[in-house]
């Protein structure tokens, strides 16, 4: 079977931080090309980047979550800087906007969403959108700044309407999946599936959170899970698997572009 690529995994989460090695050095076995794992601060972000220079099948992207967005400062915004030209740094992410939670400021979140955008442009790089109960504000972000969105990205765990997906769609933006669209609750992912492009899919596990269907809740989850959503989604589409995984590989190398280089 073709093998498989994690694009958005917390490896650098505290979860894992100290035997994430274990879980790298069994891909192989696990049938995984790759995973890219996402870093959502100062620390999570180091952390992704340590794990790419260690490990040939390990790739990092980098950047400020909006719930860390209060830790953004000038040694961040040179982190940032230093390291996206890095070989083994994919995409500016995870940034956007999360209003889940009513204790971080939007305006802050707004800001640093804003000037992440403007790095990633500057440096000709990839963005990993994280958006959650913000959809509208993350829309109206990027209209007004359509003149940086230039080299593409993703929108992660994207489990919205199809009218939603066919305007981020018109940024040039792709879409990856998670656990979330295994749910038995789920009643929206067959909908939105159904209408997504299949050259539009990329797949990810979220890791350690989001496990999928059958494991969740009996399992904390890992990268090797993201087969299991790779067979949901074929399900639904009524593809082949490996027709599938072969395809949503493809347009892993359409977005993330430096992955080509070696
Ligand atoms: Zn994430």
């Amino acid at each position: 079977m073709e093998k498989l690529i994690d694009t958005h995994c917390h490896l650098n989460d505290d979860y894992f931080w100290g035997n994430a090695e274990e879980y790298i050095n069994n891909f192989e076995n696990d049938n995984l090309q790759y995973a890219f794992v996402v870093g959502y601060d100062f620390v999570s972000s180091k952390r992704a980047l340590e794990l790419a220079e260690k490990h040939e099948n390990v790739y990092a992207i980098i950047g400020m979550h909006p719930s860390d967005a209060e830790k953004w400062n000038v040694e961040f915004e040179e982190f940032l800087t230093n390291n996206l030209p890095n070989k083994k740094v994919l995409a500016l992410g995870e940034i956007g906007l999360d209003y889940h939670y009513e204790n971080f400021s939007k305006q802050t979140q707004k800001q640093v969403f804003i000037k992440q955008l403007e790095i990633a442009n500057k440096l000709g790089v990839p963005i990993v959108i994280h958006e959650r109960d913000a959809v509208g504000d993350v829309v109206d972000i990027l209209r007004q700044n359509k003149h940086l969105i230039n080299n593409g990205g993703v929108v992660h765990c994207f489990n919205e309407s199809v009218e939603t997906y066919k305007i981020y769609k018109g940024f040039g933006l792709k879409f990856s999946f998670g656990g979330a669209i295994t749910f038995k609750n789920s009643k929206n992912a067959p909908k939105l599936l159904a209408e997504v492009d299949v050259k539009d899919i990329l797949l990810e596990t979220d890791c350690p959170y989001l496990t999928p269907e059958p494991l969740r809740g009996k399992e904390r989850n890992q990268p090797k899970n993201v087969f299991l959503v790779a067979k949901k989604i074929a399900e639904i589409k009524n593809m082949d698997l490996n027709e599938l995984i072969k395809q949503t590989n493809k347009n892993v190398l359409s977005v993330f572009t430096k992955l080509k280089e070696i």
